[in-house]
């Protein structure tokens, strides 16, 4: 494995944003994971690992360790027996688009449209349960094999071990343990949801997977983004409150709302990692003042030691 010094992680950031790793690894198999982590134990390095860099605010200052880019790729679908009926089951690597993935399950008729659109990774995926349109990743997951990065070993878990909940889970903002490669099984339907399907269903999963896309397409906003910023309280939606509190078109230096979705934050030029924390406590604090609400960040803030930070 090539392990290169002072790389900006800006370039591996949506938001564009990042300050120079000291060290950065590309992992693309078995063995760049096992010897990058016997160099990290060797020089006593703090890890940080990444997907595509989609969900996280890098530190202007960068990182102070090695950042480890999850990459290996492959998918492969399979059959299985299991109490007598045969279940059809995905492994896919962590380093693979989760786009792939959703798209050639949809060719296989899973009903998984709506993952379609998110940006990022597999691994990226489980660690932050990503979902839109009532579909999540955990719903579909089965297992998972996970490299200790203290322990320099291999081993699988099931769904338990990652406390998956709303946009989080054991696996996020962690950096000990590697998720490499997964198994998911095609969604079971319920009677009604297969009498519907045989009935009235009128789109394919493939067509679905492109209405959302285009609906997605015109929604959510072009530019430099991380996806919504802030969770959605429960039974309440961050971008309305965001809205009704009057943020949208809020700027600090390069970083600005969104005047399209008040839950996207842009970098428009040039942009800090200290722009996006001053812009997302002044929004926080107004839903705060209209609703009392206080909003949980959904991107991932991290400070020069890979820490989360907490605004
Ligand atoms: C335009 C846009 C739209 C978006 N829309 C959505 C949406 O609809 N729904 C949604 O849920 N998200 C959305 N997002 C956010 C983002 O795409 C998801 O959170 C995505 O799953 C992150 O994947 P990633 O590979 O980029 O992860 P990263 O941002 O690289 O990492 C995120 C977290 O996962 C951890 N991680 C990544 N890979 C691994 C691994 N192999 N092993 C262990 N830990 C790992 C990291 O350490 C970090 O804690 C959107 C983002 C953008 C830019």
């Amino acid at each position: 494995v090539s392990i290169e010094k002072n790389v900006p992680l800006a370039k591996f950031s949506s938001l564009k944003i990042g300050g120079p790793a000291d060290f950065f690894a590309r992992v693309s198999d078995e063995k760049d994971l096992v010897a990058t982590a016997d160099f990290a134990r060797r020089k006593k390095l703090r890890i940080l690992i990444g997907g595509s860099g989609t969900n996280c605010l890098f530190c202007d200052a960068g990182f102070r360790g090695i950042f480890l880019k999850i990459e290996n790729r492959g998918l492969a679908f399979a059959h299985k027996k299991i109490n007598r009926s045969k279940t059809e089951f995905a492994q896919i690597s962590a380093g693979e688009n989760l786009a792939k993935f959703v798209a050639a399950a949809a060719k296989r008729n899973w009903e998984i449209a709506g993952l379609a659109g998110i940006p990022g990774t597999v691994g990226g995926a489980i660690a932050g349960n990503a979902g839109a349109h009532g579909c999540e990743i955990s719903d579909i997951f089965q297992s998972a094999r996970i490299f200790d990065l203290r322990r320099g070993k291999f081993f699988t878990v099931r769904k338990n071990f990652f406390q998956f909940f709303y946009r989080d889970s054991a696996l996020k903002n962690q950096n000990n343990f590697v998720i490499f490669s997964a198994t998911f099984a095609r969604p079971q339907k319920t009677f009604w949801q297969k009498f519907r399907a045989k009935f009235s269903r009128k789109t394919s999963p493939a067509e679905e997977i492109s209405q959302i896309q285009k609906k997605r397409a015109a929604r959510y906003p072009f530019g430099a983004g991380a996806g919504s910023f802030f969770k959605n309280p429960p039974g309440k939606f961050a971008g309305e409150l965001l809205e009704k509190s009057g943020v949208k078109n809020l700027i600090h230096g390069g970083a600005v709302v969104s005047s399209e979705h008040a839950n996207f934050f842009l970098n428009s030029k040039n942009a800090t990692a200290v722009d996006f924390l001053n812009l997302a406590v002044e929004a926080r604090r107004a839903v705060f003042k209209k609703f009392k609400i206080e909003l949980q960040p959904e991107v991932l803030l991290l400070d020069e030691f890979g820490e989360k930070i907490e605004i």
